[in-house]
């Protein structure tokens, strides 16, 4: 396997370490092949909203698997979970699932594109929607307006119709559609930032994003495949109360299982084949598995008790990191929303928030968090082996589970210092 990993961010390779291997996960913690156990804040990167194998996900998925794991045919479950998602989310009345938030994404903006009849995608820097050929791009020098490839084997063809501007930045936003306004099909971006470590957005800026589309005819596109279900039972959507024309998701609606998803209005999805001409399909698509997984997970949200013990959790993690850090002189911005929580390790003495991709490739020193995180791993605490990622917690993790992170991260914070 290259790097020996099915997807990069774990070989732990932006912390200068080996990879942990994994044997189990068990509530909220993650139990190594060494028999070394960790509390875990990673939460397979967002999916394990109620930690690892909560009860009534594993009896509904091991409930499934006796009647089969796929039809090739459509299942009531389907159906349920399509029902619950566009119940939590108004703006989703209908909705396709799919079988990764990459897909979903990719699949959004062939929707856009198809349904526009344009063909300018713009996004943000540091945004991550998957690895979308058409999404994995960076600012070209100087130009505005043209996207070149982040990734070789990406044509410069395909990403010269992506555009690109900073989170947060509505005058750069206003900027691009003055410039290109009607051959815009699709602004996307994530209504809260997780892909680079927990961004917030800033008040009006996604109220100002929904107005620039509307006035331009372009689609609003919120990639919620990490922050549905997890700050809302509604999304980032429900949270700010700004309705995107097009939704994606993943993660949570899962339940730990292989699955994404994209919806919007019935005049939006209605163009998605069979039922209009823009094609889309998939052998695992609608997995009963990951169905019963999903519908399972969802079931413990509904009542909405999950996200008050989560912000409690969330406001004593960030609290004890603030007053850890503070103490071992460490400048640290901790960003969070609910039970997403990033402390940025900053250079220099005076904090500042992170609001942005500049910021975040300035304003952090990696170096400081990479000695944290080795601490942080050798005293049993699991954390996303970079900097720019959102750490999770669940349902699982305890007020103790807490403590004890915020105890190893007072001696890790000083090792972080140590070498600085
Ligand atoms: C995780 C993530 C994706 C990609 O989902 P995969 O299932 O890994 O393909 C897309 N968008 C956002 C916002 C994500 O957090």
């Amino acid at each position: 396997m290259p790097g020996g990993v099915s997807s990069p961010v774990r070989s732990f390779k932006s912390v200068g370490l080996s990879p942990v291997f994994i044997k189990e996960g068990k509530g909220a913690r993650l139990i190594d092949v060494d028999n070394n156990s960790y509390i875990d804040y990673v939460m397979s990167y967002g999916p394990l909203i109620a930690g690892h194998c909560p009860p009534t996900v594993r009896a509904a998925v091991a409930k499934q698997i006796d009647k089969g794991s796929s039809y090739g045919c459509s299942s009531e479950l389907e159906i349920r979970l399509a029902q619950t998602v566009s119940e939590a989310m108004p703006s989703v009345p209908m909705i396709r699932f799919v079988n990764s938030g990459t897909e979903a994404a990719m699949s959004a903006i062939r929707l856009a594109r198809g349904v526009t009849k344009r063909d300018v995608v713009v996004k943000c820097a540091g945004c991550y929607h998957g690895h979308v050929d058409a999404l994995l791009v960076e600012a070209g020098s100087g130009a505005l307006t043209h996207g070149n490839p982040s990734s070789p084997g990406v044509p410069a063809s395909i990403t010269s119709n992506t555009a690109i501007v900073q989170y947060n930045d509505l005058a750069a936003a206003k900027e691009i559609f003055d410039k290109l306004g009607d051959k815009i099909a699709v602004f996307a971006l994530e209504p809260i930032c997780g892909n680079m470590g927990v961004i917030p957005p800033q008040p009006g800026y996604l109220e100002g994003l929904r107005e620039l589309c509307t006035k331009n005819g372009t689609m609003l596109l919120f990639d919620e495949v990490m922050t549905g279900f997890r700050v809302n039972l509604g999304g980032a959507q429900g949270l700010f109360n700004v309705q995107p024309d097009v939704t994606c998701l993943g993660k949570i609606i899962g339940g730990g299982l292989p699955v994404g998803a994209y919806g919007g209005s019935a005049a939006i999805m209605n163009n998605i084949s069979p039922a209009g001409p823009i094609y889309q399909a998939g052998t695992l698509s609608g997995n009963p598995l990951a169905m019963s997984a999903g519908l399972a997970t969802l079931a413990l949200l509904t009542d909405g008790t999950i996200y008050t013990q989560l912000e409690a959790l969330g406001a004593r993690l960030e609290a004890g990191l603030k007053d850890a850090a503070a103490a071992a002189g460490v400048t640290v911005s901790v960003q969070r929303v609910g039970s997403m929580i990033t402390p940025f390790i900053l250079k220099g003495e005076q904090p500042k928030p992170i609001t942005n991709y500049i910021d975040a490739t300035s304003f952090c020193d990696t170096a400081a968090y990479a000695r944290f995180f080795k601490a942080m791993l050798d005293g049993g605490v699991m954390l996303p082996p970079s900097q720019f990622e959102a750490w999770f917690i669940s349902s699982a993790h305890t007020e103790g589970d807490v403590d004890q992170t915020i105890d190893v991260a007072k001696e890790a914070f000083k090792a972080a210092k140590a070498a600085a």
